[in-house]
């Protein structure tokens, strides 16, 4: 096992990590950026080594500077958490080469998973079943066009590369297919550097399901189980629950089932998740595979009762998976919502500064991962996630009410919160019967037609 990890991350998943390793006996260093210095987390690891100023690019996106404070901390793995450069398969082979370990997937794997092209031929070969599309990239307006005709409006237009909701346009007819293309692509090349992008049937209100796979360097790979993620405001989640509402059994195994094909397919370790929509007749398509430890892990954690981060930990040191398929349990229900310091009520516009005052939930069936506490800045710079507030419950019945109980008692100010709008969320007996899609916020609360 390793004696000293670097957390190449921030904020609630840096601290996430940092806990996993002490849970371990494991040291642990910390990175922050000139934006994060001295935030209370950092003093919880054994080392904290400054990367460079608040732009990403300089700081926990610059490979060579997070290589060298490895360097200096002398440690034997990097964690790389969510975002940043967690599925940036170059950063996991540098480390290696430099004789660190990565802690999470082989690069080869990331490298095919990353492209949701790629993802998606990799898919049909597990035969996986993906939302009717193109076959390849699209590189001609025409093409686009007779594949729209084929298919029938609405059409999706996707980035290979995309991530984060972004390089993704609907197009409901001829008119938007053309524009959306272009605008695809431009927003596509400015993020990943990448302007390619490829056609999808538009699913009309589905459920986002995914499924969380773990797997071993030794070919052994489980599913822990599902999670529901539809409810979410411009394709980003904000409510995650397992298990999914209304998911018939034989549903849930088929889908549990396609993603360890998937991922064996691909020859993936350490944890992931393959994410599907599932139409209104309970249809599933493959979208796309995170090749990292995600948001909304510990929904997972809960229900299963298996650290996933320590599991990372333990297959990248090695180690076999210390459990079967039949081993893992699947008890209760828990449901996760994201505080993040946005204004719901001005579309979700981030709301960075000084948190003046925070009386987090406490009591039974409550976990709380936050970064933050009262005094905290929260810096312009980053996502802006500042709390995850889980509930766990032997029903999902029972597990709404706690997070009635939970949202009611949170106090935040300084900031402006998501808390508002899911506090109506769990008043909203639509989401209590399990009959919200992805659209679903769009249309009650944005008063958005989608
Ligand atoms: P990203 O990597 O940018 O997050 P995804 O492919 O994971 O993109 O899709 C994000 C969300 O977009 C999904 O959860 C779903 O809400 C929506 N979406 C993606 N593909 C489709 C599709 N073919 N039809 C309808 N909605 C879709």
């Amino acid at each position: 096992m390793f004696q000293r990890i670097l957390v190449a991350n921030r904020g609630e998943i840096a601290l996430r990590v940092i806990r996993a390793c002490k849970d371990m006996g494991i040291e642990v260093v910390a990175v922050f950026s000139e934006a994060d210095r001295g935030a209370p987390y950092l003093a919880l690891a054994d080392q904290a080594i400054c990367i460079g100023p608040a732009v990403a690019a300089e700081s926990y996106l610059n490979i060579p500077r997070i290589i060298s404070a490895a360097e200096i901390g002398d440690v034997q793995a990097i964690h790389p958490g969510y975002g940043f450069l967690s599925e940036n398969a170059h950063f996991a082979e540098v480390c290696r080469s430099c004789k660190i370990e990565f802690i999470g997937p082989p690069e080869q794997a990331m490298r095919q998973l990353g492209n949701k092209n790629e993802a998606r031929k990799l898919a049909m070969a597990a035969k996986v079943p993906v939302v009717p599309g193109s076959e390849g990239l699209i590189t001609e307006e025409g093409e686009a066009l007779k594949l729209a005709h084929e298919m029938g409006y609405p059409v999706l237009i996707k980035a290979a590369a995309g991530g984060g909701g972004r390089g993704m346009r609907v197009a409901h007819n001829d008119i938007s297919l053309k524009t959306g293309l272009a605008s695809a692509r431009q927003e596509a090349e400015s993020a990943f550097k990448d302007g390619s992008v490829y056609l999808e049937k538009y699913i009309e209100h589905p459920r986002h399901v995914e499924v969380q796979v773990l797997g071993d360097r030794h070919g052994n790979v489980v599913h822990l189980y599902e999670r529901d993620c539809s409810l979410q405001r411009r394709h980003q989640k904000l409510v995650e629950e397992s298990p999914g509402p209304n998911l018939p059994d034989s549903v849930r195994q088929e889908l549990c089932q396609a993603a360890v094909r998937l991922v064996k397919t691909a020859g993936y370790y350490s944890a992931g998740t393959c994410e599907f929509l599932v139409d209104k007749n309970n249809r599933f398509y493959f979208i796309e595979v995170n090749a990292r430890i995600q948001v909304e892990h510990p929904v997972t954690e809960l229900v299963t009762g298996i650290d996933l981060v320590q599991q990372q930990i333990r297959v990248a040191a090695g180690e076999k998976l210390a459990f079967t398929q039949a081993d893992i349990p699947h008890r209760g229900s828990a449901i996760e919502v994201r505080i993040n310091a946005e204004d719901p009520a001005a579309g979700f516009r981030p709301s960075p500064g000084v948190i003046t005052a925070w009386r987090p939930p406490g009591g039974p069936g409550i976990r709380l991962d936050t970064h933050v506490s009262a005094g905290y800045r929260v810096p312009p710079n980053y996502d802006s996630l500042v709390a995850k507030l889980l509930v766990y419950r032997p029903t999902r019945d029972q597990a709404i009410d706690t997070m009635r109980r939970a949202l009611s008692e949170f106090h935040v100010e300084g900031i402006k919160t998501t808390i508002p709008i899911l506090r109506d969320i769990f008043n909203d007996i639509a989401f209590r019967e399990g009959k919200v899609d992805t659209t679903y916020i769009e249309r009650t609360y944005l008063k958005k037609e989608t």
